[in-house]
């Protein structure tokens, strides 16, 4: 009945439904092996659906059918579909003039197989096979083995039949409520509902036994309705068909439940899977795909040559997931494998791609932010270490420098000490004199004190030189300062040496921002660098400093009348380790150049065209200045 759900007019109890399984190796080979493919033509197949094209069960089979003989054959076949319309054109006279039409229709394509879809279809090829399809297979699906048996199938037609058991739903309706104490069957009452109960009621006398059993029968569609409304809520309601009420009213099954199961007061069960959708929780049945997907199978064996019989189907738990929750029924207690229809996925199933890439995005990233951490963590380290490097080797190397001047610093140191002890020596005498003169005692103890300022400042001066730091000082000061503290550490060398020592008057300030000792440390080595390179020069010694704002930096420049520095020496002078002095390190002009480096200026070395080298130091400007 299945298949004919919706047909008024039937008078079949076929209240068997057909369907087949196949196993999986059927489909194969079947485009080599088709018995009827020739070499001129493909094998035709002829669908026969019993109603028009409206009834939803037959077009799902017929529709999964006709994909999966496309599928196997690879498209190497030729469907034909004719819908009968036996339901409202019963007549013989119109059965006539169909089998008379599609006999003429086929007379130059008669079919190799017929696909009957329904019973009507069914007894509508046994009965005019000869003229429209004289060679054809028949195959016969959509109803059960007694229905065949009725309509008294011819024995070469094979069936995809299967029994149809409203027990199997009650069952499943038990495990749904098992606290159920009620139930209640509904059946209309024409010929092929009141066929309908009476198979009900013999398959649910055990069933029933356990339950205060009503059946709803004999009833106009209203008192279905307000019976329906009005069931305790421990029932259960199974459906069965509704063609017609007790007031003669005819109707479409499912409509009519669906009118019945909307207000009802307790779930309602039914055995088709046309009513999913119509209220009802749901049932054991056929499912119109697989049955068009198994008799699709039976067709492609057929093709095959294959020795095929009738075969029982399978049927399937199927229930709507919107009526479990209508009512609270567990997912838990369905039969396993049930198909729940209209489930709305989860928002993970819904989301899960988007949600796990996302999840992906923000582990990607935290993986990211992590090793950039970690690198960044790992240069801050870096950095550090090599600023202690550079300050350890800053400091050594102003030991070295301090090292070099300090014969220059004692003999600088001596002039204001012996200046203080012959003033002292003076001061004793004057006062051992009868009448001293105090004024001129009061003037040397005056220069006395200037002269210990003077070996004060040559003393913090040097003191400045070996201060150990672990820190870089920064501070904001005047490049030029810088410069003439310089002169005042290496004039006393300088003149030792018979240098002149030169110096630009500078107009501008230069405010740069760095440690202070660590620049002042920089003019000193190209100081004394440049003191070495005119060591051997015969003619004028003469030792430079000039300070000015190049491109918008502060520029501060040493030059010597030495003798130059190699051509091919001049790209790789500031490299570690390259020296030309018997006692040198070759370190100077590499901690120069690092130190330089660390507040974000450069220094180069050239030589002058009118002989002897300068190197010149710039610095970025720690704000903008007027130019002088
Ligand atoms: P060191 O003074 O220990 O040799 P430096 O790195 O300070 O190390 O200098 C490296 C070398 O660069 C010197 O040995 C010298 O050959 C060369 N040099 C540096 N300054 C000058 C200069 N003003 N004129 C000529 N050569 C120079």
């Amino acid at each position: 009945m299945a298949l004919g759900e919706g047909a008024g007019r039937l008078r079949c109890a076929g209240l068997l439904l057909a369907a087949v399984w196949l196993t999986a190796s059927n489909c194969c080979a079947i485009a080599s092996d088709m018995a009827y493919a020739t070499a001129d033509r493909v094998p035709r197949v002829l669908i026969l659906y019993p109603y028009d094209e409206r009834l939803v069960a037959t077009t799902v089979a017929g529709e999964a059918l006709r994909s999966r003989l496309l599928q196997a054959t690879d498209s190497r076949i030729d469907l034909f579909s004719e819908f009968l319309d036996l339901s409202r054109f019963p007549e013989s006279d119109h059965v006539a003039r169909m089998a008379r039409y599609l006999a003429e229709k086929y007379a130059n394509y008669r079919p190799d197989v017929v696909v009957a879809l329904g019973k009507e279809s069914a007894s509508f090829i046994s009965t005019n096979r000869e003229t429209i399809a004289p060679d054809a297979k028949i195959v016969a699906a959509g109803f059960g083995n007694s229905t065949a048996e009725n309509i008294d199938l011819p024995d070469d037609v094979i069936g995809a039949f299967t029994t149809f058991d409203i027990l199997k739903t009650a069952e499943m309706a038990r495990s749904l409520q098992p606290s159920a104490r009620h139930l209640y069957i509904i059946g209309g009452s024409s010929e092929f509902d009141r066929g309908w109960l009476a198979t009900a009621r013999a398959d649910l006398d055990e069933f029933s036994k356990s339950y205060e059993t009503t059946y709803l029968e004999d009833l106009t569609i209203d008192e279905f309705i307000d019976r329906a409304a009005h069931v305790p809520p421990d029932s259960i309601i199974l459906a069965l068909t509704v063609f017609k009420d007790r007031a003669g009213r005819n109707f479409i099954p499912r409509e009519a439940i669906r009118q019945i199961a909307t207000t009802a007061s307790a779930p309602v069960y039914a055995p088709y899977q046309t009513y999913i959708g119509y209220g009802v929780v749901g049932g054991n049945t056929v499912t119109f795909d697989t049955l068009g997907v198994t008799v699709g199978n039976l067709v492609l064996d057929l093709m095959a040559g294959r020795v095929v019989s009738d075969i029982q189907a399978p049927q399937t738990y199927v229930v709507d997931a919107r009526q479990l929750r209508r009512w609270r029924l567990s997912e838990g207690n369905l039969p396993a494998g049930t198909v729940q229809m209209h489930k709305e996925p989860s928002l993970w199933e819904e989301h899960w791609l988007v949600a796990t890439g996302a999840l992906a995005v923000v582990l990607m990233q935290a993986g990211i932010i992590a090793a950039l951490l970690l690198e960044r963590r790992r240069r801050h380290d870096a950095e550090s270490r090599s600023r202690l490097h550079l300050l350890e080797a800053v400091h050594l190397n102003q030991s070295a420098t301090a090292g070099a001047l300090s014969s220059s610093v004692a003999h600088e140191l001596n002039q204001p000490l012996a200046a203080i002890r012959n003033n002292a020596e003076a001061a004793s005498v004057l006062l051992r004199s009868g009448s001293p003169d105090l004024e001129l005692i009061q003037q040397i103890l005056l220069d006395i004190q200037e002269d210990d300022q003077r070996a004060g400042d040559i003393i913090g001066r040097m003191r400045g030189l070996l201060k150990k730091r672990s820190e870089i000082d920064w501070q904001e000061f005047d490049l030029n300062d810088v410069a003439s503290s310089a002169i005042h550490i290496i004039h006393g060398e300088a003149e030792r040496r018979g240098i002149t020592l030169n110096t630009n008057r500078p107009t501008t300030e230069l405010p740069v921002r760095a440690d202070k000792v660590h620049v002042q440390q920089v003019v000193l080595n190209l100081a004394t660098n440049a003191m070495d390179a005119m060591s051997d020069a015969p003619a004028k010694r003469m030792l430079t400093f000039a300070t000015g704002v190049a491109h918008e930096k502060a520029e501060l420049c040493v030059a010597d009348t030495g003798n130059g520095i190699p051509e091919d020496r001049l790209s790789s002078i500031f490299e570690p380790f390259y020296t030309t002095k018997q006692a040198g390190t070759g370190l100077g002009l590499s901690i120069a150049r690092a130190i330089v480096e660390t507040y974000g200026g450069t220094i180069s070395a050239n030589n002058r065209p009118e002989g002897g080298a300068i190197f010149r130091v710039v610095l970025p400007l720690s704000r903008r200045v007027e130019r002088g």
